[in-house]
């Protein structure tokens, strides 16, 4: 594989989308932005494709994949839903959630999606470019963060670029992302219960608020290899990171949040959901400064706050 090749950049506009749509159609890889943050989308129903995902973000084969559809009626045609799994996708689709569900026998997707679960990851994105995408492929677009596994996610086109380059064949460039921390993900089990596999925009207590209180039915074990990505070292900046930091130490990198002020500040009126849109970018600028270490100001965890610490935790394994 060259990775010598320099990165194929456009803008998201219908030109850039149009060619999107045209290198999708024969199995390549686009990186997409969406309202958390950018993926790298290759269809879904194609062996050849998914594989060329798996291989450019060096993504161990046994982490499935998030498969995108533009609204419930296709995201039916790919799982069983339930009368539970019908009012979350009322509730919050399109947005930042992605359902766990029993996977369609006939469903027309490459196994690799979903690494031979017998479920499958679906989400129904808001963002316009991502919408635009689905509308001209007609297709389920497999799209996992566009990064190389286990390093920090995107939220710009640049990020992209430097972290994928020209592994990809296109990375349509839609500014930065809105939200900025990956989709929760919640496993609606048909033997009832559910709980959430990785927090993130949607919270836990918004999902109670339909489904009523997590339970999952499950033994731990079971539940670990239901949620075979979701590995303690993620979101990795290359470099040793200091959570609950007040100062920075000497030869460290501070991430600010509220008072504690750094280098950066992921909000500096302390507001979660600022934060959230920031903590990657903020990482990025960390993995790039002169500074050999990491130190992060401590986050409350409220809200989506709790996403916040779940990737800072990652980030720090
Ligand atoms: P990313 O590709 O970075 O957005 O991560 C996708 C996440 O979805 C990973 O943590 C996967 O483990 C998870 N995932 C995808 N499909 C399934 C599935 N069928 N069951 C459980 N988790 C899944
Ligand atoms: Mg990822």
């Amino acid at each position: 594989m060259s990775t010598t090749k320099p990165p194929n950049v456009r803008p998201a506009d219908d030109l850039g989308i149009a060619e999107a749509a045209g290198v999708l159609a024969q199995s390549g890889t686009v990186a997409v932005p969406t309202e958390t943050v950018y993926g790298l989308a290759a269809r879904a129903d194609s062996a050849a494709a998914v594989a060329a995902i798996y291989r450019a973000k060096g993504r161990p084969d046994f982490n499935p994949l998030i498969v995108h559809v533009l609204d419930l009626a296709a995201a039916e045609a790919l799982a069983v839903f339930d009368a539970r799994a019908r009012s979350l996708a009322e509730a919050f689709w399109p947005g930042a959630l992605t359902m766990v569900l029993p996977r369609r026998p006939d469903a027309p997707l490459a196994p690799a999606v979903s690494a031979g679960l017998p479920t499958v990851a679906l989400r129904v994105p808001a963002h316009p470019v991502m919408r635009a995408v689905l509308a001209a492929t007609g297709l389920p677009l497999a799209a996992p963060s566009a990064n190389r596994s286990g390093a920090v996610s995107p939220t710009n086109a640049a990020h992209v670029a430097s972290s994928l380059g020209g592994r990809v064949d296109l990375i349509l460039d839609g500014g930065s992302t809105r939200q900025g921390l990956e989709s929760t993900i919640v496993a609606v089990r048909p033997e009832g219960g559910w709980s959430i596999l990785r927090p993130g925009p949607i919270t836990e207590a918004a999902i109670a608020g339909i489904l009523g209180p997590q339970s999952d039915g499950v033994t731990s074990g079971s539940a670990r290899i239901e949620a075979p990505g979701q590995l303690a070292s993620h979101y990795a900046p290359g470099k040793p990171v200091r959570l609950d930091a007040r100062a920075a130490e000497p030869g460290e990198f501070l991430i600010g949040f509220g008072p504690v002020a750094g280098a950066v500040s992921l909000s500096m009126h302390g507001d979660l959901a600022e934060a959230a849109a920031r903590l990657y970018a903020c990482l990025h600028l960390a993995a790039e400064a002169p500074e050999p270490r990491i130190a992060i100001a401590s986050i409350p965890d409220d809200g989506i706050g709790a996403a916040i610490n779940d990737r800072l935790r990652r980030a720090a394994a």
